[in-house]
């Protein structure tokens, strides 16, 4: 039942089955970035643009019998997840550091393009993060008769008011797509058509949305109870160099003599393996000695890197290349650039790169 109406919040009453049941009713934060889940196909182009956050709610008239307080914010302008940057991630960042006392929960409304980017990133923009930051979108808009984005925002909503006593279950940044409840910084999008289309290929699942929500509590983080941080400082001097057979001189001294480079993705293959030939070695080491961070992801969307295991790999550790362990590209972008942000470099950043920040990667 609508309790109140304002023109930029909702309040209403959502039943939230929680570990054990208590009379509290929790406070949740939406914020709606856009993203297919709110879009509507414009008559005139045939394109799907964005609707705002009250038509995107009216779609799902189910939420007015369920029992919990809800508010929200929109992003002005709402927008695809294609055109999501490091000014946006800082909003959204700020919107849960000015609401973060008010309430038990957030859920983040966001297309599903870049959803685990967003999500690696909020990871580490909020340290001390206790309370549940639940991202969720759809593969088909709200408006579709069968849309998935009704069943994703409902069980967004649930994980993020889900209490045990005061604590909340899921005190991380996580992503709900498809009766999964995955760490954020774990996932990728690899399905653009399937409901199922995030992968959490290295972690598994925070919990699992069936007849019953099964939390899998020795799988998620837990609280620290320290006063929340937020970092704002983004430094995007990053590139990726993904490694293919017959990838050119040309292409690798391009990047890497990027002016201003701070750091390289090099997205290998398998357990880190790169060719041997003496140019693109020289090349590494070249950028290496100006101190330029080369950090070794692997193309695998399951595994780790192990340096060392193969002769294609064994001269790369030599040269000072950094084993990203089973860490994600996605995850990889976002540690960069917050930890460039903050002003890391040399072996110190070196070594953060390869320490598990927000449960990101498993150090063999
Ligand atoms: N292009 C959309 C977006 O990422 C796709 C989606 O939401 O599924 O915003």
């Amino acid at each position: 039942m609508i309790v109140k109406q304002l023109p930029y919040y909702y309040t209403l009453q959502i039943s939230v089955q929680s570990m054990k049941q208590s009379t509290y009713t929790p406070n949740i934060f939406i914020i709606y970035t856009g993203g297919t889940i709110g879009m509507i196909k414009d008559p005139v182009t045939g394109a799907l643009t964005p609707f705002d956050f009250d038509t995107l709610y009216k779609q799902i008239p189910v939420l007015e019998s369920v029992n919990c307080s809800i508010d929200h914010y929109s992003f002005d302008p709402l927008i695809d997840s294609s055109n999501m940057k490091p000014a946006f991630w800082i909003k959204l960042a700020e919107v849960i550091e000015a609401n973060y006392e008010q309430y038990d929960g957030f859920v983040v409304l966001h297309g599903t393009d870049t959803m685990a980017y967003s999500a690696s990133m909020l990871s580490f923009m909020l340290e001390n993060l206790n309370k549940p930051v639940v991202f969720t979108g759809s593969q088909l808009p709200m408006g579709m008769l069968r849309t998935d984005g009704r069943e994703n925002f409902i069980n967004a909503i649930e994980i993020a008011s889900a209490r045990d006593e005061d604590t909340p279950i899921v005190p991380e940044v996580c992503i709900c797509f498809k009766n999964n409840i995955m760490r954020g910084n774990r996932t990728n999008k690899f399905n653009a058509e399937n409901f199922n289309a995030f992968l959490s290929g290295n972690y598994p699942l925070l919990a699992e949305v069936g007849v019953h929500i099964k939390y899998n509590q020795q799988n998620i983080l837990k609280p620290n109870f320290r006063k929340l941080k937020v970092h704002k400082k983004l430094d995007t001097s990053v590139a990726i160099l993904k490694l293919f057979p017959g990838i050119s001189e040309n292409v690798v001294q391009s990047i890497l003599n990027i002016g201003g480079l701070k750091a390289v993705i090099l997205e290998t293959f398998g357990a880190g393996n790169a060719p041997t030939e003496p140019w693109f070695i020289n090349a590494l080491k070249k950028a290496i000695s100006n101190g330029i961070v080369i950090f070794n992801v692997t193309q695998c969307k399951g595994g780790s890197v192990e340096m060392g295991k193969y002769e294609t790999s064994i001269y790369l550790e030599s040269i000072g290349v950094v084993g990203g362990f089973d860490i994600t590209t996605e995850s990889a972008i976002a540690k960069l650039m917050y930890l460039l942000g903050e002003g890391f470099s040399g072996d110190d950043l070196e070594s953060l790169l390869q320490t598990p920040l927000r449960g990101e990667l498993t150090v063999e």
